[in-house]
């Protein structure tokens, strides 16, 4: 059998697969098992923020496995605790702990634990198309009855209000709210951009109320949206939640929180949370984002990308909106099978809700290839 038969014939199937096999990957590129080569505009839904293939990541990830390859966090460690101090360094506001896990469902698991546990309250509030994963705990503060259904009861205490409109948050919130929790970008959602005003509000009225604001930075973060965090250009959250690109395409998660966060020992661990392997990943990814100043890199090219886009002639699109190298575009019928015929003309793209395309290229992209990408989207999209 093929490598197509193989896993579906042996893996259970909850992917909408594409029908391509993957076998390689270089900066912006991909390559399937025929050797035909793509633009990466999706990162692996935005894991592979400084491109495939880093050879610094694979020397220190080689290097750190002969050394010491994993470490249960019983125990110190050197690495570690390097990780852990460069997190918060370079984290906004008085965000002075972490807590180490393994993806972005499990950072959004420890965030609801920390904040029931520190505040003593039980309801959790969030948006309308949210995405914060899809763990029993994580699932009840996604949105959407799709994801839901099959798998009710769901986790009580999660509230759903509309995203941007404080109105109905100041009605949701009340004596039993112990967080806030918001991506400021929603990114499944259909990248619907956060406004300014309506996060600044809601930092308030958390302060108001011993509310914590837990920031979904999973997808948004490291440089995505021109800055290191998104959370940057909004407001400084008490509890935020990183993964998918923040060690380089290895797995991890984390929860970096203010010292308002308080629980028990062995109330909240992680067999895998923090070993050596993966921050020494994350690591050498920080240090290719930080040389390579991706962040700005982001920003410009963002802009150049979106004005790019701006500029084609097609009445099938209805908006086109970004944040850094965070682009969606809002098609008035269903985009499922432009993302199809992008493919075959080289270009990887997702999709965000029924109608977005959906662009997360690495930020290492070049202009070229934003070129190539924006006339592919030309040809497909035009008329
Ligand atoms: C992908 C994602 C998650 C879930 O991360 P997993 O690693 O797939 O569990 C949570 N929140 C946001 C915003 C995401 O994009």
């Amino acid at each position: 059998m093929n490598t197509k038969e193989l896993e579906n014939k042996y893996e259970l199937s909850v992917y909408p697969r594409r029908d391509i096999v993957l076998v390689g990957g270089k900066g912006a590129r991909l390559y399937d098992d025929d050797g035909k080569e793509y633009i990466d505009c999706a990162s692996n839904v935005g894991v592979s923020n400084i491109g495939h293939g880093n050879k610094a990541v694979a020397k220190a990830i080689y290097e750190q496995y002969l050394t010491l390859g994993n470490c249960y966090s019983m125990f110190y460690n050197p690495v570690r605790a390097r990780l852990a101090e460069k997190l918060v360094s370079l984290a906004p506001g008085n965000l002075n702990q972490v807590f180490f896990c393994n993806s972005g469902a499990e950072a959004i698991e420890g965030a609801l634990k920390f904040a029931r546990a520190s505040t003593g309250k039980q309801e959790i509030i969030s948006a309308m198309r949210g995405f914060h994963g899809k763990t029993m705990g994580a699932l009840a503060a996604t949105w959407g009855p799709e994801y839901q259904k099959p798998f009710v009861p769901m986790m009580p205490g999660l509230k759903h209000v509309p995203y941007n409109n404080f109105d109905k948050l100041q009605v949701a919130l009340g004596e039993n709210t112990a967080a806030v929790l918001l991506e400021p970008v929603q990114g499944e959602g259909g990248v619907r951009i956060g406004l300014k005003q309506y996060f600044q509000k809601v930092r308030n009225i958390c302060d108001a109320n011993g509310v914590f604001l837990i920031i979904d930075e999973v997808q948004t973060g490291f440089g995505r949206t021109g800055t290191l965090f998104a959370c940057e250009q909004y407001v400084n959250p008490d509890i935020l939640c990183l993964a998918k690109s923040l060690a380089g395409g290895i797995p991890m998660g984390a929860v970096l929180c203010t010292d308002r966060v308080k629980v028990p020992v062995k109330s909240h661990t992680s067999t895998f949370g923090g070993n050596p392997t993966a921050c020494a990943a994350a690591l050498a990814s920080l240090g290719v984002i930080e040389k390579e100043e991706l962040p700005d890199r982001a920003k410009k090219l963002g802009n150049y990308f979106m004005k790019e886009l701006r500029g084609i002639q097609s009445n099938r699109i209805r908006d086109i909106r970004g944040l850094g190298l965070m682009i969606g575009i809002e098609l008035k019928e269903k985009a499922g099978q432009y993302v199809q015929e992008l493919m075959h003309k080289g270009v990887i793209v997702l999709l965000a809700g029924a109608t977005v395309i959906r662009l997360l290229p690495p930020l290492v992209i070049s202009r070229e290839e934003i070129d190539t990408v924006v006339k592919a989207l030309k040809e497909v999209l035009g008329g």
